[in-house]
């Protein structure tokens, strides 16, 4: 019987398997379709600066409206995107995009800036100066509310090329942020050598504070960014009760479906007119 049922689970195994690999190929397929055929789209989380008490920035997350699968989540399909090589073009649209929408939140009196994600491939491309360039000319951005995201991962090999481009950025005004900080295992050294402005402090440590162990860990990480001169970025808070420890600990912004989920930048518009009545918005 165990022999059957062994045999069995396997066979529901592979099938499970085979299936998964059809869907990639069927996405690694359309998504070279995708830029040309409006399917992507950029969502804009809002980022809350809780002493200030006002908006301090949205973060551009991507999304790929699929004509029969519906919405793709990025986790699915930005490795697809990396591994074909479509990020390049698609980050440049992203950068090009974002710019634009920020530009005109900025002409309707809103001074926020604007995040974008980055992908290690973006530097093996070298062509990231001359993009952001490109857009923030196009755009009329100022230079200091665009923020570049990236990760730790992502600058551990050919550091010192990837030093380089991101200096030539900032040179630009450019900020950079450090995304996901906790999740990677060079966390603390990279800190060292990366010309970074930003920290932005994973949601794994940014729920449950009430643990003792996850309450001293975040408590270091802040006062060692703050003595770092950086600004943080508190990512994925839920509910009230980690804002307020955070808060306390010395995280000024926030990030999460607490203040918002991502939008689209009708859906932002009708956010921004209905601050008056959110509560975070009032809370001193
Ligand atoms: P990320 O940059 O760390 O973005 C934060 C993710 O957390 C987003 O997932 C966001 O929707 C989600 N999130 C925000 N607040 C909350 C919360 O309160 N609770 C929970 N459970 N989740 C929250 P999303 O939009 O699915 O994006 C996933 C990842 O895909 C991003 O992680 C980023 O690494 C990547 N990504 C998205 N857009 C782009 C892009 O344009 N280029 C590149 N290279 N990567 C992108
Ligand atoms: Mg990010
Ligand atoms: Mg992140
Ligand atoms: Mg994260």
């Amino acid at each position: 019987e165990a022999k059957q049922r062994g045999s069995n689970s396997y066979v529901i195994y592979n099938e499970e398997l085979g299936k998964r690999k059809t869907r990639k190929l069927k996405l690694e397929h359309d998504l070279h379709q995708a830029l040309v055929k409006n399917q992507l789209f950029i969502t804009y989380q809002p980022q809350w600066n809780v002493v200030d008490n006002q908006l301090s920035g949205f973060e551009s997350l991507l999304r790929w409206k699929h004509p029969t699968k519906g919405l793709v989540s990025p986790a699915e399909f930005i490795p697809i995107a990396e591994e074909t090589g479509l990020i390049i073009p698609i980050t440049k649209w992203v950068i090009e995009k974002a710019c634009h929408q920020a530009r005109l939140w900025y002409d309707q009196g809103w001074s926020q800036s604007i995040a974008v994600n980055l992908s290690i491939r973006i530097f093996q491309n070298g062509q990231l100066f001359s993009w952001v360039e490109e857009a923030l000319g196009k755009s009329g951005l100022p230079p200091h509310m665009l923020e570049l995201e990236i990760t730790e991962s992502m600058v551990m090999r050919n550091m010192d090329d990837i030093i380089r481009q991101l200096e030539d950025v900032r040179q630009l005004g450019v900020r950079i942020s450090l995304d996901d900080f906790g999740t990677g295992y060079s966390s603390i050294a990279v800190l060292d050598r990366i010309p970074i402005d930003c920290l932005k402090l994973d949601r794994l440590f940014t729920n449950d504070l009430e643990t003792p162990n996850k309450h001293a860990i975040v408590k270091g990480i802040i006062r060692m960014a703050k003595s770092l001169k950086l600004d943080i970025v508190a990512e994925g808070v839920e509910h009230q009760e980690p804002i307020d420890i955070l808060t306390t600990l010395g995280c000024d912004v926030m990030q999460g479906y607490f203040y918002g989920k991502p939008m689209t930048p009708p859906e932002v518009s009708e956010w921004l007119a209905d601050l008056k009545n959110k509560s975070f918005a009032f809370a001193h």
